[in-house]
This record gives structure tokens, C-alpha cells and sequence, in this order.
């Protein structure tokens, strides 16, 4: 018999333990060990029991254990200790209460949030990189105002078939069992309505997380006031149609912005000056933002300039198809007809979410139109997506395309196994307070770093092996079948890992390519290797399924499964397990299909060495020798042929490079040459791969920059915004008047020579414009074979006379600075102070005919 609905009845805490109920309901304990402690304290056989879960602990736990510890006096005293120790964390200044113009909140976005396995709302890296944003954000003190969707199933848990097949549950979440409060105002639960097409209404109520001082607001539309279909809006992350994504995002972007709004208002927590969208799911956002302004006073061009200035969008996929698009006649309807917003038209709207595909609604490209300022997230992606998106500033190279990139981190304190982080807190406590020092990793000896690799490794294969035999008996084993399990994995042996989402692009079944080659390696009587794996597919995805099976009957073998597991439910927890106890990490995307990447990071901070393809942030941060770089045959256009060179370069590594290192052995036992990796690798890659790191770049180049914009442009009644677009309106319109007439030069002589220099002089007609309105530059450098001027330099001419027709004469001096073949050419862009970028309203002028010396050639 099934119960028509579940809630979770909650303990009554005693009086004297109400600091426990705190302590439970700040997240912070997610990466505070010495919290984690105290809960086991309270029973540790039950702590064990609910895994880790305090929700559940204090929900399951006796009322009469609650009396005797309320009576324990050591007990009370750790409370009391550990509570002070999160108020102080709360309140006390940090490095971001030390920035002068910083802004005074920043709302972020995202549709799913890894911060505990006890709060199962992410399915991977998008997710578990929103969760270390709001943690670093909290440890630096940055006011970040997170919001989401609660999903009453989250994420699938997943389990295996006897076949191997993957196997799909979803077991409820109630919002009563998580550590999760209410919004709440005088009338009681805060509600957030959006009006849907035909009269409909979709409903929400908010969640409020605390994830140390950050809040996070999470909607959820399981409530009476819906329909049914409304009710399941927020039933999954990932699940569903398109219609179905469509209410999700609506609910993200549209309802989070009015979550923030009440919340501001209950708490009286600073309204935010920035909001930033972590990918493009929750681009509606930007749209509320429009409504709210032009409803009191602003015209929707007008609006579109203040919202931009205080938006930042980052973007995540260099896949395509990866890409969100809605049929556009879903979003016609969402926002036309009957259920039009009056201030603002739906041809507005559809013309930002406008792409080549007339009947595809593109969020990614509507982002990029409400955010000044986007960005990706390592190096290569950032040139990826520059690529990608170059269409929509057409006239600019592609260099020049304002998309940027700040490279994903990873919070130490979440990913580092405690004894480690222990071992730096007592040898280099400048790492933790200012994430520096790491070299005097290097003064750690040999022996004691070792000593904990293998102890986090011998973790791993005790909870490897706990895992297997439940994974068994799942799939119909009994315990009389599987003593062959205490075997498995051998905690002395070289360890790989290789753990993540399942998708084609990141390839898990390349390691098979050559199943006996693999066997050998794993079975190598002097230098075996292990390798431990784990990963969910889509629901959707047949494909990746059967990736899944082939591994996990490769492992099945009698002959190997001692020394290749796959292991089921990739999690957090597992995650952790595995990035902490593995020594090399392995990873072999389709370059350059993964945009960042960020399990290779937290084992590189654990002491793993990464082996992996030249994708995402190994491509930036792979120095030589902190770890290895499998050759990719990127130009190979059969991808057949392709896997085969990529796997053949694996094998060839592992056996002679990695198994080599590991088991070489000096007099007392240690792996000298391996360690001096290992200590490289912290050094080099250490201070890099932070979320620490990582913030410090969002708010100094991004957030802090985006709050000036928008507090210039929303002074004095929003003078300047209304300026602005008045300003981009006008130069649009005049800008078909602007031409680049004529160019000459003199110094050019006979035989050019590095180190001299050619005056410039250019006549711009400028139409209906100013001089002031325009930038007039040189572009020069290096030219290609067909004239193309690669990757140019900019030097800005001036403005010499100006005549009566609109006429306007530069001047300026182009150095020749380099020997070879050597052009130049001259452009017209619009200039505005408040544009971020040259390319910023995608107008750009340069002559008809190429202008200058294009085939000349200095000596
Ligand atoms: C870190 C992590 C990811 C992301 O890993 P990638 O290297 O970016 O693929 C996904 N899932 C879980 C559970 C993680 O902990």
C-alpha cells in the first residue's frame, strides 16, 4: 500500500540542545569535520546508519539519548564550542569586506546545486561547481544570494540490472527531511505566482538553505494551489519535455528573480546589484528584470541597457547541441496573446533569443544579449565559445568576440580528505588563511605524505568492496557467491579513477578499445594496476547505457574483476571517496568537447596525478611534468581511427610512464620519483584550482566591474541608461553613413625595416555622427596568405580636422614591429564609455578596399 502523501515529523530538541538544531540547519557542516564529529557524537551506530545525513540522525535519534546528552556537561561544552565557531564564521569579516567598491549583493542562478550527498539536487559538474561557488563564496565572505528549484525526486539514485543494464529510481525528498526552512512573511508562506497562457497559474513556495552565510532560496511548485501539472514542474532535475523544461526555467529565472524579491523584503537582506546566471537555463531572469523597470519608468531599450550592465552569463557547453533552444512558438505563447506582460512585447523577446533557426528560441544567445559581460570556464573553452558564438558580432575577428573565461575551481575543504587537510593546517596555515605558501609543500617529508595517500587509498578499497557487495546482492547475488569480494582491489596496487557523467564526448569505454591489452596491464604479475569506475547516464540516453553495460561485463570477468570495479551511484560521497583515494585520474574527452572539467582538480589537491587528454583546465595548467597528457589526434577526422590512436597512446602511457614511477622503489620501500611528482603537482596545481581562486576572478573581474557598470548606468533616476540606449539608437541608425574613404601612409620606403615606423592618415565620413561617438583605429601586425590579418594590433588614430560635410581627418603612427610579411588595415567602432567591449553593438567600419601594404615584406 502506498501513502498518498509523506512528511517527516521533526524531533523536538531539548533546551539545552537547541545549538544542535543550528548546527544541522547550516550546511556548513558539509565541510566543517570537527561539526561532522560532534553529530556522530550523538550516536555514532545511527550516524553510520543514515549515512551521514544529521537531518536524519535527529530525526531517528531516541528522545531518551537526547536527555542524557543534554545532561552530558563535555557534550554541552563541544556544542556550545562548535556553535560559537559557526556564528563567528558568519559574521566575522573576510577578504571581500576588505574591497572598496565591490557590490553590495550578488544573486547567482543555477538550475541544480551540489553541496551535500544529504541534498541530492545536482546531477554533475554544473551542479557540484555551483555548490563549491557558494562555499567559497562563503569562506571569502562575498554576498552571494543563491536560487534554484527544489526537485522533490532530485536526481535519480541508480543501480544495475543482472545484465549490467542501468536501472533508474527516484525516491522522494521531503523538504521537511532536508535542512531546508520555509520563506515565510506576516500571512505566512511567501507564494510566487506566474501567470501562464489560458488562464493557468503556476504556484511556488520557497525554501531557504543556508549554506554557511550564504543563503540559498530553492522554488518549488509542490503545492495546493497548483494543478497537477504544475505541481510536477519541479518533480525532477533533467526529466520531462520540453514543455516541461519550459516551466522549470520559467520558474528559475521569472520566479527566482520574485523569490529574491520577498526574500529581500523579509529578511531585509541588500538587495543584489549583480546577478549571475550559471549557464543558460535561467536567462529568463533577465526578462523579470526588464518587466520590473519598465513597469515604473524606463522603455523596454532603456530597461535592456540597465539589465545588462548588471548581468554576467556564463556559459558551459562547447557542445552544440548542448545547447538550450525552445520551439519559438512556445515562447509566443508564454509571452504574447492574452498572457503579454504590457510593457513588455513579445517581438522584444523574441528577437533576443533570435538564431539562425528561425523556429528555435536559443537561451544561450538570449544570455548573451541580457549580460554585458559573458564568460567560460577554462582558457580553451573561452576560445571555444568565442568561435562558437562569433556570429552574433559579425565584422569582428574572432578574438575580439567579448566572451572571456575564468577557469572552474574546486573547495578544498570539501574535496581534501580530512587527514590531508589536517597535515596542511598544521604545516602550512598560510594555505588555508591566504591560499598561499604552497611551496613549502616541499619541505614535507616523503614518507608522511605517502603514508596518507595510502591510507586514503586503503579507504577507498574497504568502501570499493562495500559497495561492490551491495551492488551484488542488488543484482541477485547471495552472500555465499561473493566472498571473492574481500579480494577485490588491493590497497597496495597503483589505483586509477575514472568517474563522471556518461555522455558520448568523454568517451568512458576508450580504456576498453583493446580489451586484451587492458587485461594485461591490470594483471601485470610485477606492476598490476587497478582502476576504479563509476557513472550515471541520462535516463534518455540508450547509448550511454550500453557504455555503462560493456564496462561492467568487461569487469564481471572472473579473470579481472579483482582489479577493474565499477561501482554504482556516482555521488558525491563517492566522488569524494574515489578523487581522495586514487592515484592517478584519468580522463579522455573528445577534445575539445569538455568545457572545463573539475574531478581532475579535486584529485590533484588530494596528491592524485592527473592522466589525461589536453581538454578544458589541463589544457591550460599541464606544465610538463605535474602529471601526464595523452596525445590527442585532433586533426584524424574518423573518429574510429581517432579512439584507436588515443587508447594506444593510453595504454603505452600507463605502462611505461605511469606503472613504471609507482613502483619504483628506493631502499626504504618509497616511490622517490613518484612522490616528486606528487609534490609537483600540489605545488603547480594547488593554488590554481581553488574555488577560492576562482571567486576572487569572478568578483575582480566580473562582479565588482558589472556593479560599477550598473550603478552608473541606474544614478540619477537611470539619466545614464536612458542616455545609453538613446546613444546606441542613434549610432545604429547612422551607422550605414559611416565610411572609411580613404587611407595613405608615409615612411613606407623602398625596403621597410623593423624598427621604423609609418605615419597614418585616414578620412572617416561620419555621417550623422560625432567624432565622439566613434573609435578610429589602426589594426596591425602579422598578415596570413590570403591578406588576413592575424590576431592585430589596436593603436587609436586621432582626430585632426574635422569638416563642414562631415568629414573627419586621423592621424597616427603604425610601428613596425615585427620582420616578415606585415599589413595594416584601419576600422571605425562605435565609442561609448559605458560599453564594455569595441564589439559590445556589434558595428564595426573598415575600408572597401583592403587599405594598406598588404603583401609588403620587412626585413
Ligand atoms: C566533481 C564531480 C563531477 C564533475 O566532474 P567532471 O570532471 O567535471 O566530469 C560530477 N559529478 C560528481 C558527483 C562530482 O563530484
Amino acid at each position: 500500500m502506498r501513502a498518498i502523501r509523506r512528511f517527516t515529523v521533526r524531533t523536538v530538541l531539548p533546551a539545552e540542545l537547541a545549538a544542535l538544531g543550528e548546527l544541522v540547519h547550516n550546511l556548513r557542516w558539509s565541510w566543517h569535520p570537527e561539526t561532522t564529529d560532534l553529530f556522530a557524537e550523538v550516536d555514532p551506530r545511527l550516524w553510520e546508519q543514515v549515512g551521514h545525513d544529521p537531518v536524519a540522525l535527529l530525526g531517528a535519534v531516541t528522545p531518551a539519548r537526547l536527555n542524557e546528552l543534554a545532561a552530558d556537561r563535555r557534550f554541552l561544552r563541544r556544542l556550545a564550542d562548535a556553535a560559537d565557531d559557526l556564528r563567528e564564521y558568519i559574521v566575522s569579516p573576510r577578504w571581500y569586506q576588505t574591497l572598496p567598491d565591490a557590490p553590495q549583493a550578488v544573486a547567482y542562478f543555477s538550475p541544480e546545486y551540489g553541496i551535500a550527498a544529504a541534498l541530492p539536487q545536482y546531477s554533475g559538474g554544473l551542479g557540484i561547481l555551483a555548490g563549491d561557488h557558494l562555499k567559497a563564496a562563503s569562506d571569502l565572505g562575498v554576498p552571494v544570494l543563491a536560487v534554484g528549484l527544489l526537485y522533490r525526486h532530485g536526481y535519480f539514485t541508480q543501480t544495475l540490472s543482472p545484465e549490467g543494464w542501468q536501472l533508474e529510481h527516484y525516491p522522494s525528498l521531503d523538504a521537511g527531511g532536508l535542512p531546508l526552512a520555509l520563506l515565510k512573511d506576516d500571512d505566512g508562506p511567501v507564494k510566487i505566482r506566474i501567470s501562464l497562457p489560458e488562464q493557468r497559474v503556476l504556484h511556488a513556495q520557497v525554501w531557504v538553505a543556508q549554506v554557511g552565510r550564504v543563503p540559498l532560496l530553492l522554488l518549488d511548485s509542490d503545492v495546493a494551489d497548483n494543478d497537477t501539472a504544475a505541481r510536477d514542474v519541479t518533480d525532477r532535475l533533467y526529466g520531462g519535455g520540453t514543455d516541461h523544461r519550459l516551466m522549470q526555467e520559467l520558474l528559475l529565472g521569472i520566479g527566482g528573480v520574485r523569490a529574491i524579491r520577498a526574500y529581500c523584503r523579509v529578511t531585509g537582506h541588500p538587495e543584489p546589484e549583480v546577478f549571475h546566471t550559471n549557464e543558460g537555463h535561467a536567462g529568463f531572469l533577465g526578462l523579470e528584470r526588464i518587466r520590473e523597470l519598465t513597469e515604473t519608468r524606463l522603455s523596454f531599450d532603456e530597461a535592456l541597457e540597465a539589465v545588462r550592465a548588471g548581468t554576467v552569463f556564463t556559459t558551459h557547453t562547447p557542445v552544440p547541441a548542448g545547447i538550450d533552444r525552445f520551439p519559438t512558438e512556445m515562447i509566443e505563447r508564454q509571452f504574447g496573446g492574452d498572457n503579454a506582460w504590457p510593457t513588455v512585447p513579445v517581438e522584444r523577446i523574441l528577437a533576443l533569443g533570435a538564431e539562425s533557426d528561425p523556429a528555435r528560441f536559443n537561451m544561450a544567445v538570449m544570455g548573451m544579449r541580457l549580460a554585458q559581460r559573458v564568460n567560460g570556464v577554462s582558457r580553451l573553452h573561452g576560445e571555444v565559445s568565442r568561435d562558437m558564438f562569433k556570429d552574433l558580432w559579425p565584422g569582428f575577428d574572432v578574438d575580439e568576440v567579448p566572451i572571456g573565461s575564468i577557469t572552474n575551481g574546486v573547495h578544498a575543504p570539501t574535496w581534501v580528505g580530512r587527514e590531508l587537510m589536517e597535515l596542511a593546517g598544521r604545516e602550512l596555515p598560510s594555505l588555508i588563511e591566504r591560499a598561499r605558501g604552497w611551496d613549502g609543500i616541499q619541505k614535507i617529508p616523503d614518507a608522511e605524505l605517502w603514508d596518507i595517500r595510502g591510507l586514503m587509498r586503503r579507504r577507498l578499497v574497504e568502501g570499493a568492496r562495500k559497495r561492490l557487495r551491495e551492488a551484488w546482492r542488488e543484482r541477485g547475488a547471495s552472500d555465499a557467491e561473493l566472498g571473492w569480494i574481500e579480494e577485490v582491489l588491493d590497497p597496495e596496487a597503483l589505483t586509477i579513477g575514472f568517474a563522471r557523467r556518461v555522455p558520448s564526448y568523454k568517451r568512458l569505454t576508450l580504456m576498453l578499445r583493446d580489451p586484451e591489452r587492458l587485461a594485461g596491464l591490470l594483471l601485470d604479475p610485477d606492476k598490476p594496476v587497478q582502476i576504479v569506475i563509476a557513472g550515471k547516464a541520462h535516463p534518455a540516453d540508450e547509448g550511454g547505457k550500453k557504455l555503462i553495460q560493456q564496462i561492467v561485463k568487461f569487469a564481471d570477468q572472473q579473470h579481472v574483476r579483482h582489479r577493474i570495479v565499477f561501482l554504482p551511484d556516482y555521488d558525491m560521497a563517492l566522488a569524494q571517496l574515489m578523487t581522495q583515494g586514487c592515484d592517478v585520474w584519468l580522463n579522455n574527452p573528445l577534445r575539445p568537447l569538455e568545457a572545463s572539467g573539475t574531478s581532475g582538480m579535486k584529485s590533484a589537491l588530494n596528491g592524485g596525478l592527473n592522466l589525461s587528454i589536453r581538454d578544458g583546465w589541463w589544457d591550460e595548467w599541464y606544465d610538463g611534468t605535474n602529471g601526464w597528457a595523452i596525445p590527442t589526434a585532433d586533426g584524424v577526422s574518423d573518429p574510429d581511427r581517432r579512439d584507436a590512436l588515443e587508447a594506444a597512446a593510453l595504454y603505452d602511457l600507463i605502462e611505461h610512464e605511469v606503472a613504471d614511477r609507482f613502483y619504483d622503489r628506493a631502499g626504504d620501500g618509497l616511490p622517490r620519483r613518484w612522490m616528486e611528482m606528487v609534490k609537483h603537482t600540489l605545488t603547480s596545481l594547488g593554488p590554481k584550482v581553488l574555488a577560492g581562486r576562482m571567486l576572487r576572478d569572478y568578483v575582480t573581474d566580473l562582479y565588482t566591474p558589472a556593479a560599477r557598470s550598473a550603478r552608473a548606468l541606474s544614478a540619477d533616476g537611470y539619466a545614464s541608461a536612458k542616455a545609453f540606449a538613446a546613444w546606441r539608437l542613434r549610432v545604429a541608425q547612422a551607422w550605414p553613413g559611416v565610411r572609411v574613404e580613404h587611407v595613405e601612409t608615409s615612411g613606407v620606403g623602398e625596403a621597410p625595416e623593423v624598427g621604423s615606423s609609418i605615419e597614418l592618415r585616414a578620412t572617416v565620413a561620419l555621417g550623422d555622427l560625432e567624432p565622439d561617438d566613434v573609435l578610429v583605429e589602426a589594426a596591425y601586425g602579422k598578415v596570413g596568405a590570403h591578406d588576413e590579418l592575424v590576431r592585430p594590433t589596436y593603436a587609436k588614430l586621432a582626430a585632426d580636422v574635422v569638416d563642414d560635410d562631415g568629414r573627419a581627418h586621423y592621424t597616427g603612427v603604425v610601428p613596425l614591429d615585427r620582420t616578415g610579411a606585415f599589413g595594416y588595415t584601419v576600422r571605425v567602432v562605435p565609442y561609448h564609455p559605458l560599453a564594455a567591449s569595441p564589439a559590445e553593438l556589434g558595428l564595426v567600419t573598415v575600408p572597401e578596399e583592403p587599405a594598406g601594404m598588404t603583401n609588403g615584406t620587412l626585413r
